[in-house]
């Protein structure tokens, strides 16, 4: 069976999936798993297409002490266990810069080059980087692809694309860059199929998970994001505030003495649902709670995605229609009704009934502007792009013996 390993490296934990390559270039779901706890209680967890468990265990911390360890786990897990050997692996990278508006195949070239953007992303950036270092050196025959957060977002305009500061920084790589651009293409992708008479016009994605932000995509291409230079901007997320201004940043470093590296683990960690609402960075536990606190943190959520739906429906100069994805988005009937609720003044009316069941389509024929619900699926986007690439080229041997 030939198959593609698609990889999401994080910092303490590896999510990994295998596609089978079906006729055609079909390609079928086989196995979801992860590698969790690294560096503390490492634990690989898998489960087959159908969703029962292949895999549980835990493992010592000295035998995974880094993400590259857990990877080498699992691809031994896939191999001697499964006798599944991939023959090429897709990796999610956060940051493809300026100039990668697209995958590419890797080699050591591309690596130093995406090495570099280790200052603009370096919270993931590393994360992705080291198993994809490790797999070239032992496994140099294995074909490597790049999906990039940021490559569907390289066709903004300069006015999306820049700060109103220096020209100089702009050129270091101080840019607007937009996050969540595979699960965006996903949706792009998916659109025509869906509802074929907006797919070419003007339609807002919001992208409601743990991390969370909205892209303007015009015909299929993204013109505009919520988000900039890194994934702390635009929206109230799980632990992030979204967007703030830079006064507090300067107030928490010269009024409260926080150093660089404090600062950043609060924007990252201590912020947006959990700050606000000093109660819970999930939003299942704030919804149904009584406390006020969590009721602001929620409506603050929501009050936020309707205040930049205004933002992106400038920049389209029109909506024609509004799709919600990601975990909250395909999974919160509640939090999609209090948004729709929020876009009332642009004629959007909803179908509660639909909204519950978790159609579709959940507004009403009469409302000026379709709502849809459609499940993201980013992996699935890289294992295509992998194979495409793939595809370009000579085709592998499918056996890649790890080299000693
Ligand atoms: P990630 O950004 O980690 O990929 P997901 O897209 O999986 O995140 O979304 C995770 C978030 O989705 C969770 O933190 C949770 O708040 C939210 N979520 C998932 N299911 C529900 C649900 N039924 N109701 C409300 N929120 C949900």
């Amino acid at each position: 069976m030939d198959t593609i390993l698609v990889v999401n490296a994080g910092s303490s934990s590896v999510k990994f999936q295998i596609f089978s390559v079906e006729g055609e270039g079909r390609l079928q779901r086989q196995i979801k798993g992860q590698v969790d706890g690294i560096g503390s209680r490492p634990r690989l967890r898998a489960s087959g297409a159908n969703g029962d468990s292949l895999a549980d265990r835990a493992y010592p911390i000295e035998s995974m002490p880094d993400v590259p360890a857990a990877l080498a786990t699992a691809g031994d897990w896939l191999r001697n266990e499964l006798r599944i050997n991939p023959m090429a692996v897709g990796h999610r990278v956060v940051h493809g810069g300026p100039d990668h508006d697209r995958p590419v195949l890797i080699d050591h070239g591309v690596v130093s080059r995406l090495e570099r953007f280790i200052a603009l992303a370096p919270l993931h950036q590393p994360h992705n980087l080291a198993p994809i270092r490790s797999l070239l050196t032992n496994f140099p025959a294995l074909p490597q692809v790049a999906c990039f957060d940021t490559a569907f977002h390289r066709t903004h305009d300069a006015v999306a694309d820049h700060y109103a500061i220096p020209h100089q920084l702009y050129t270091e790589g101080v840019r607007r860059y937009g996050f969540h651009g595979l699960s965006y293409e996903y949706i792009a992708k998916a659109l025509p199929q869906i509802a074929p008479d907006i797919a070419k016009g003007r339609v807002i994605v919001a992208h409601l998970g743990s991390g969370a932000s909205m892209c303007a995509l015009k015909q299929g291409r993204s013109a505009e994001s919520t988000m900039g230079f890194t994934a702390l901007d635009g929206l109230s997320m799980g632990t992030r505030p979204g967007q703030i201004d830079p006064g507090v940043v300067l107030y928490l470093i010269s009024e409260k003495g926080m150093s660089a590296p404090n600062v950043q683990d609060f924007l990252y960690r201590d912020c947006g649902l959990k700050g606000l609402s000093g109660i819970s960075n999930d939003m299942r536990e704030l919804e149904g709670n009584a406390d006020p606190r969590a009721k602001l943190a929620v409506d603050y959520f929501v009050y936020r995605i309707g205040l930049n739906a205004g933002m992106l429906a400038a920049a389209l100069q029109g909506v024609d229609a509004f799709v919600f994805t990601a975990g909250i988005g395909e999974n919160s009937a509640r939090i999609r009704a209090s948004i729709v609720n929020q876009l009332g003044w642009l004629g959007v009316v909803l179908d509660p009934a639909e909204n519950s069941r978790h159609a579709r389509l959940i507004s009403r024929a009469d409302s000026r502007i379709p709502v849809y619900v459609v499940p993201t699926d980013e992996e699935l986007m890289i294992a295509q792009h992998t194979l495409s690439l793939l595809l370009n080229r000579p085709m592998p041997n499918p056996r890649h013996e790890r080299v000693s």
